[in-house]
């Protein structure tokens, strides 16, 4: 969960790392107080650290960052005084970040290999923390990873905490699915998972040969479909995502068969474009196929799919790369920090309803998008 903004800081810190929420007026201040689980407290140009009610030294970019932030945006204070921004008020799309590693290694993660492999976790009593400072009126919440999972049975600790708290947010887990071919995780899931949760998990070929070599990972296919039944066989949500890239594009139509077929009670399928960092930047050579054409190839899929009553998503293709009537289907999935527009854009009708392009594609892509007049 957060956003890095490494210069602000506290200069005078000599603490320990904690987790405060932001408060930038009196009536904040004095619901915040009531909780007594830290708080940083703008006064006019001087700041305040809660409990102790001490006064901290900071720059003024920092002081005027802080005045900027939103009452209630939650912050990490590290050792060294660094202060990271952790959930933002305003924003629809925070996350905690589980772990970076991950038992499968994607060709096409936008993550890199070495995260994968030596990535680091946050314990559980962190995540708690950050949790407990969260307020609880948060319509959305992403757990995220690497694959969260992977840190053992300690997580239903914090799905258990994240259940009691939060009655109402809906919680999107992003995972590889293949721990939930193992009974005793879907158990703990059953029992610990907060009402309102949706488990997002890829299918990347129809068969073992193209999704297992997509995931460098071998039986991945066999465990993945497998958590996908025992998931819904207990009646979780279940969000079916499909990454488009130059290995299974023409396999697309063959998973959404399997789909109807095996899953009919899933929630949705959602359609992803790539993004061209991290593992899929390294391999782009083997992986990377223009969006235009990968919507080409994936548009009977999707026929297929409406025709068998399942709705469908459209995740990071920009809007000239896709037929006009499935425009409805588009959603602005890109992270704001993340969204680039081009020139061309700048000539198009539908800028606003479009949601761009990664960062990280636009050299791909840039002479491929077309103004919509
Ligand atoms: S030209 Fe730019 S704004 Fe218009 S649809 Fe394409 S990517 Fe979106």
């Amino acid at each position: 969960m957060g956003v890095f903004a490494m210069k602000w800081k506290i200069d005078d810190y000599d603490g320990e790392y904690r987790v405060v929420s932001l408060a930038l007026n009196s009536i904040v201040k004095s619901d915040l107080e009531k909780k007594e689980d830290g708080m940083l407290w703008v006064d006019g140009d001087e700041v305040f650290l809660y409990p102790e009610k001490r006064k901290q030294m900071v720059s003024n970019d920092t002081l005027t960052y802080l005045k900027q932030r939103n009452n209630y945006d939650v912050f990490e204070i590290w050792q060294d005084g660094r202060i990271v921004l952790q959930f933002d008020v305003q924003s629809i799309d925070n996350y905690f970040f589980v772990t970076g590693k991950c038992n499968s290694n994607c060709i096409m993660c936008p993550s890199p290999e070495i995260s994968r492999r030596k990535g680091q976790n946050t314990d559980v009593t962190s995540l708690i923390k950050l949790a407990q400072h969260v307020p609880t009126n948060v319509s959305h919440i992403t757990i995220t990873g690497g694959e969260p999972f992977l840190i053992g049975e300690s997580i239903f600790d914090f799905l258990e905490f994240l259940k009691r708290k939060f009655e109402k947010t809906e919680f999107l887990f992003l995972t590889n699915g293949r721990i939930f071919s193992v009974k005793k995780y879907v158990d703990l899931f059953r029992e610990t998972a907060p009402v309102n949760s949706i488990v997002a998990i890829p299918i990347h070929g129809s068969k073992s040969e193209i999704h297992d070599a997509i995931t460098c990972a071998e039986n991945s296919l066999i465990q993945t479909k497998q958590g996908i039944k025992n998931l819904l066989k207990i009646g979780t949500r279940v969000e079916i995502r499909l990454v488009v890239c130059k290995l299974n594009a023409e396999d697309i139509v063959n998973i959404t068969d399997m789909i109807v077929n095996e899953f009919p009670q899933i929630e949705y399928v959602s359609i992803l474009a790539m993004e061209m960092t991290g593992n899929a930047y390294v391999n782009w050579k083997k992986v990377w196929i223009p969006y235009r054409k990968a919507f080409q190839l994936i548009e009977k899929a999707v026929d297929h799919l409406i025709k068998s009553g399942i709705t469908v998503k459209l995740y990071n293709f920009p809007l000239c790369t896709v037929e006009s009537n499935y425009w409805t289907l588009c959603e602005k999935s890109i992270s704001p920090e993340k969204i680039r527009y081009i020139e061309t854009c700048d000539m198009c009708s539908m800028k606003n309803a479009c949601g761009g392009l990664f960062a990280g594609t636009v050299k791909l892509e840039k002479d491929d998008l077309k103004a919509i007049r």
